[in-house]
């Protein structure tokens, strides 16, 4: 099936074709981050100007609007919004630091999907504080 990753801030489109575009800010050093539009595939393609290292936390950032991909839930989670083939939408969440694997899938209705062996680590998110914060 396939997803559409949109901003939440100015709602641009992500991944107009296959993987989601985004810019990542390690310290002083930036580059662009390829991720994979399936979800819990972690595959990633990160810019070597970023010099990533196990545990780095990276911000995330649209390429369009500049906006920081936060997520309201958890200080090391990014967000982002989602419309999938089927119809359901809701948003994306990962972990921004390198080496973790989590991601969470939130829909409208609340459901949860989560993936990843770094998953539990957000066990007690809240993810309703994102409708609530827009
Ligand atoms: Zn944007």
């Amino acid at each position: 099936m396939k997803y559409r990753y949109a901003c939440p801030s100015c709602r641009t489109e992500l991944n107009p074709h296959e993987d989601v575009v985004v810019v990542a800010k390690n310290g002083d050093r930036s580059g662009l981050v390829l991720l994979h539009p399936e979800p819990g595939n972690q595959r990633v393609f990160v810019a070597a100007s970023l010099q990533l290292k196990p545990k780095d936390a990276v911000r995330f950032y649209c390429p369009v609007c500049q906006a920081e991909l936060k997520s309201a839930a958890a200080t090391n989670l990014v967000r982002l919004d989602y419309k999938a083939q089927d119809g359901s939408e809701g948003f994306a969440t990962f972990s921004r630091v390198y080496g973790e694997h989590a991601s969470f899938y939130v829909e409208k209705d609340g459901a949860v999907r989560a993936f990843g062996e770094s998953a539990p680590l957000y066990g007690d998110c809240k993810f309703y504080v994102e409708w609530i914060s827009g």
